[in-house]
């Protein structure tokens, strides 16, 4: 069923109640790291997306970076159709019950809605979120593997690039398989993002999903090391590099290397996974923890330590709140459980005690960063220092991609100079036949970022294998013609 077969609602946004997402309190939920929102139930999912005044320009639709066809699916949702709404929401998102969770709707499709300038937009991410657990609970999603067009591509890399890339290229008929360095798939989304935002029974159930549909998984399979690129290159018409950006930026000012300087990921890691982590194990139980940085690894940082019995978790950042890089839900999500923050400060020395371990950082306040300034470190207000107490420093300053020597195989690869690979416009690297995506290329950015490049990058390798079958095909129909 289409959705223009059905009429326009009355435009009576102004009589019905806008709905929040069912959100656990954070007494409730700081006795775990499930889940903080629940999914709507079907009469709030409806009575919400019957706000929707369906513009003839959609705003939510032009600042959704796959183009999501939002009034539509809203339309069928207020009028109970969820199957198709679920199944149209399918066709642009490859990972939608991920992005659900996980994109900052604030500021991409609900920033667009019409509503917002007058009451509360429309709980796009939410109706997303309903629809897409909706058709899982109800195996809706078609799980058969298409036909097979005869040729295979790898694709290096299980997060949610990886992941997106396999699923747009096995719908076109290719036999995909994904190799992945760790033991388990889903990159970040597994082994980062933490459970309280993303239960990881989600991520299984899409990889679950891939793999019905043909998807081959090498697990434990680092490509450059344990699978030389000369072989891959062999063995596959076409290769989709997503590593990811792993490496962790460093916090460098006098005292970084006292213990109790710990980077934010194996932290998360090691209290949100079972997943191994090759750092010591940092235990904040009673501590008094101090994160740098103010971007959604400090949220998550600062949220992870609270759960796991933190005496305080105290952000340290340079911007002011307003420039604050975090997503604004997850920033309220944390003030909510306890977290403070000291905005417009930045680090200028880690102290140490006797023995060689964190005591405090030795801090000063700064002006707040220009709209739009990039990482220029700013200048401490003379007469500013004070030392802040901390037992635990976790840095979250970011992540960039890592020059790793076994990218080195493939000599004529491309890179800049922070080790980023680059791409031309059709996301082919200099290695004819390699593309590349996401973070790997862009440097750390958002889920939907990395599933929109992904999606890209499937249909320039679809067009380029095809032009190779096209002139394959016409070179032998020449060399028929000229042996007869
Ligand atoms: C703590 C944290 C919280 C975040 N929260 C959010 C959020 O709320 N919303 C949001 O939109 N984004 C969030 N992000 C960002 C998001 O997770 C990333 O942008 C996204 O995961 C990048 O996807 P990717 O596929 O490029 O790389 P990754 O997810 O990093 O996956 C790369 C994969 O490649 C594998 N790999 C690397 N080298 C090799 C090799 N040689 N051979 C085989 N495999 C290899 C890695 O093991 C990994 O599994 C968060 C990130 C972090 C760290």
């Amino acid at each position: 069923m289409s959705a223009s077969s059905h009429s326009n609602p009355a435009h009576a946004w102004r009589d019905l109640p806008h709905h929040e997402p069912p959100k656990r309190s954070p007494a409730d939920r700081l006795a775990d790291f499930l889940e903080i929102y629940g999914s709507f139930d079907e009469e709030t999912a409806r009575q919400e997306a019957r706000r929707c005044i369906q513009c003839p320009e959609p705003q939510c639709v032009a600042m959704c970076p796959f183009g999501n066809r939002i009034p539509e699916w809203l339309l069928l949702t207020a009028e109970g159709h969820f199957v198709e709404a679920a199944t149209l929401c399918a066709q642009t998102s490859v990972l939608p019950e991920i992005c659900a969770r996980l994109c900052p709707q604030d500021c991409l499709c609900e920033a667009g809605c019409i509503l917002a300038e007058k009451s509360a937009p429309v709980a796009i991410g939410s109706i997303e979120r309903f629809l897409n657990d909706y058709a899982a609970r109800h195996g809706l999603e078609p799980a058969q593997p298409a036909p097979r067009n005869g040729c295979k591509v790898a694709v290096l890399g299980s997060g949610p690039a990886g992941l997106a890339c396999a699923s747009e290229l096995e719908r076109r008929g290719y036999a995909v398989t994904v190799f992945e360095s760790h033991s388990t798939p889903g990159g970040l989304l597994v082994s980062g993002v933490p459970a309280f935002k993303l239960d990881k029974s989600v991520v299984e159930y899409r990889l679950e999903h891939l793999r019905k549909r043909g998807v081959e998984f090498r697990l434990g399979m680092k490509a450059g090391a344990d699978l030389t690129f000369d072989r891959l290159r062999q063995e596959f018409d076409a290769i989709f590099l997503a590593f990811g950006a792993p490496r962790a930026r460093k916090l460098e000012v006098p005292g970084a290397d006292l213990v109790g300087v710990v980077p934010a990921l194996p932290f998360i890691i090691r209290h949100n996974t079972g997943l191994p982590v090759e750092v010591p194990q940092a235990d904040v139980a009673g501590k008094r923890v101090v994160v740098l940085g103010g971007g959604d690894t400090a949220m998550d940082c600062l949220r992870t330590a609270i759960r796991a019995g933190a005496r305080e978790a105290v952000c340290i950042c340079r911007r002011d709140e307003a420039g604050l890089r975090a997503n604004r839900r997850e920033y309220e999500n944390a003030v909510e459980e306890g977290a403070r923050f000291r905005f417009q400060t930045l680090p200028l020395e880690v102290i140490g005690d006797p023995e060689g371990r964190v005591a405090g950082l030795r801090c000063a306040r700064v002006e707040p960063a220009p709209v739009g300034e990039g990482t220029a470190t700013p200048q401490p207000i003379p007469g500013s220092e004070y030392v802040e107490p901390a037992d635990l420093v976790l840095v979250a300053y970011g992540f960039e991609a890592s020059p790793s020597a076994y990218l080195n195989q493939l000599g004529e690869l491309a890179r800049d100079e922070r080790g980023s690979v680059m791409v031309d416009e059709h996301l082919m690297t200099s290695v004819p036949g390699i593309f590349a995506g996401s973070d790997l290329v862009r440097g750390p950015g958002l889920v939907v970022q990395s599933v929109r490049d992904a999606r890209r990058a499937a249909a320039e390798i679809h067009a380029y294998l095809d032009q190779r079958r096209l002139r394959e095909n016409w070179a032998d129909q020449t060399d028929h013609v000229a042996s007869e």
